[in-house]
């Protein structure tokens, strides 16, 4: 598809649009065209939506057994093409080719992992209700699933969607990122000629307040799924109101790490390294505020400073890259900004705060990875989701002044704590405002576990068998014997 004029994905097949307007999509290392993508008009938001909404009745009432064969064979046509769809992915978004990589095989992943699910859907029973009736209590899938996804991670954030939705039995349109359409594109195609059903999966391309907003207002989507920033989380939760239509949000963070005096220093610098610059820092899941106890604070911030200097910035594509560009210009406008406003404001910055040096690097969205030591308080990297490769680190007297810390945001994501003291550690465990806490280890999301926010960090879990409840409607059902 690399190179040619691509298509939206409708009703099985790849279909161009009505509307004449087409949009770039760059390489944000280079600037360069990488493909053009048609705005998708209403009749192809129609067209998507009302494909899904006739699939529904033959693919929900398709055993859930052989749905999940379908999807696992789906899954698998994916992986055959992983080289191509990585590469299209670094293009596209910008990020090292090994973390494309990555990124396609846990796409893959999570579709397995909910096809494995599928034959444990379950309803339940009630007896002796009354007299001679008991009680049913059905599952039932939802219908049609607008998935909105955002340019960071776009395929294994589809995944989290398409994954259960599917395998409750829903079709799905998806509506991914305007900078990010290809690989996913590229996905829909193989899924459907690996056998999943036309209008199981259809995908529509263009801006997000247009095309997004049409399918979060279309009366025939039963549920919008979303991730993103916690400002369209709640342009989006106000719009679903007006049909009371299911959400899951998916949105913001601001995740904190305390490092306690007793912890594995090695461990923990390391995990505050991946954990802040894999994917250039552009995830809702990452370190993005550290607290060191005071006496272990200088050791640690060393041996992180020393880490950092050695990550590679560049393409994507080249060997050896450790940190891609920004996504966007804008995104890395708004990182400069953020550090702008702590340095003014006397912060020290211990490494980075720049943009990259060399003529070979001035096309890109470069920024290097930058450490800031004690922010006030109220700075915006304390306060705001830093979307780029920024970490701030303060120095904390005790376990209680961390928690208070941490806790002071918005936000209510991820979490994590380093210590080897139990009490300590569980004890952050249930203080930390957080839908996730790791003890002791990087921040690794698991298809097992439910993940999901708190707070502004939106609600609604994907992952885990929990998933699957937010792609289901509960029915009761009352049987009474006639004699
Ligand atoms: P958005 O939340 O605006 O975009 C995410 C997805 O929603 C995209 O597919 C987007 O489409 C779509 N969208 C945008 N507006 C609407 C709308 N009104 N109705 C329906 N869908 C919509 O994030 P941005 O890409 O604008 O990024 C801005 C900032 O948000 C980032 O710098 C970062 O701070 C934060 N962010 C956080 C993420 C997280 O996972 N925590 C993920 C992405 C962003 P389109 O791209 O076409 O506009």
């Amino acid at each position: 598809m690399e190179g040619t004029l691509a298509e939206m994905f409708i009703d099985g097949r790849s279909v161009g649009a009505t509307l004449s307007e087409r949009y770039e999509v760059r390489d944000p290392a280079s600037a360069e065209v990488v493909d053009t993508v048609p705005v998708a008009g209403p009749g192809e938001i129609d067209a998507a939506v009302e494909s899904g909404r006739t699939a529904f009745g033959a693919w929900s009432a398709t055993p859930a057994a052989a749905r999940g064969e379908i999807v696992t064979s789906a899954a698998q046509a994916v992986r055959g093409c992983l080289d191509e769809l990585a590469s299209m992915l670094t293009r596209e978004q910008g990020k090292p080719l090994r973390e494309a990589r990555i990124e396609i095989s846990r796409f893959v992943g999570t579709l397995e992992h909910y096809a494995g699910l599928a034959k444990h859907l379950r309803g339940g029973s009630v007896p002796a209700l009354d007299e001679g009736a008991f009680g049913l209590i059905l599952r039932r899938p939802i219908g049609v699933v607008a998935a909105i996804v955002p340019w960071n991670f776009p395929t294994t954030l589809l995944a989290n969607k398409l994954g259960p939705a599917l395998i409750a039995g829903n079709c799905v349109v998806a509506k991914p990122a305007e900078t990010t359409p290809l690989t996913t594109l590229r996905i829909a195609e193989l899924m459907a000629e690996a056998g999943l059903p036309p209008g199981a999966f259809n995908v529509v391309t263009g801006p997000g307040r247009t095309v997004g907003e049409a399918l979060v207002r279309d009366p025939r989507v039963g549920k919008v799924a979303f991730t993103g920033s916690t400002e369209t989380g709640k342009r989006i939760m106000t719009l679903a109101s007006e049909l009371v239509k299911r959400t899951t949000l998916e949105l913001g963070g601001s995740d904190p790490m305390i490092v306690c005096d007793d912890a594995d220093i090695d461990s923990a610098v390391s995990a505050a390294s991946v954990g802040r610059f894999f994917n250039c820092g552009q995830a809702c899941l990452a370190v993005k505020r550290v607290f060191l106890f005071e006496s272990i604070a200088d050791e640690f911030v060393d041996r992180l400073v020393g880490k950092v200097a050695k990550l590679r910035v560049g393409p994507g594509t080249a060997e050896g890259v450790t940190l891609g560009p920004l996504h966007t210009a804008g995104g890395r406008a708004e990182i400069e900004e953020q550090v702008e406003d702590a340095v003014s404001a006397g912060t020290k910055v211990l490494i980075g705060g720049k943009r990259p040096e060399g003529d070979a690097l001035a096309a890109g969205n470069f920024y290097e990875p930058t450490i800031l030591l004690e922010p006030l308080r109220d700075a915006r990297v304390a306060v705001e989701e830093v979307f780029g490769p920024v970490l701030p680190v303060w120095t904390v007297g005790d376990l209680d002044e961390a928690l208070e810390r941490a806790n002071s945001s918005i936000y209510g994501l991820g979490s994590s704590v380093w210590t080897r003291d139990l009490d300590r550690a569980t004890e952050a465990a249930e203080r930390l405002e957080a839908g996730y806490t790791w003890i002791n280890s990087q921040q690794k999301i698991y298809d097992e576990l439910p993940f999901g926010g708190f707070k502004q960090s939106g609600f609604g879990k994907e992952h885990g068998i929990e998933a699957l409840d937010h792609y289901l409607e509960t029915k009761s059902v009352v049987v009474r014997r006639t004699s």
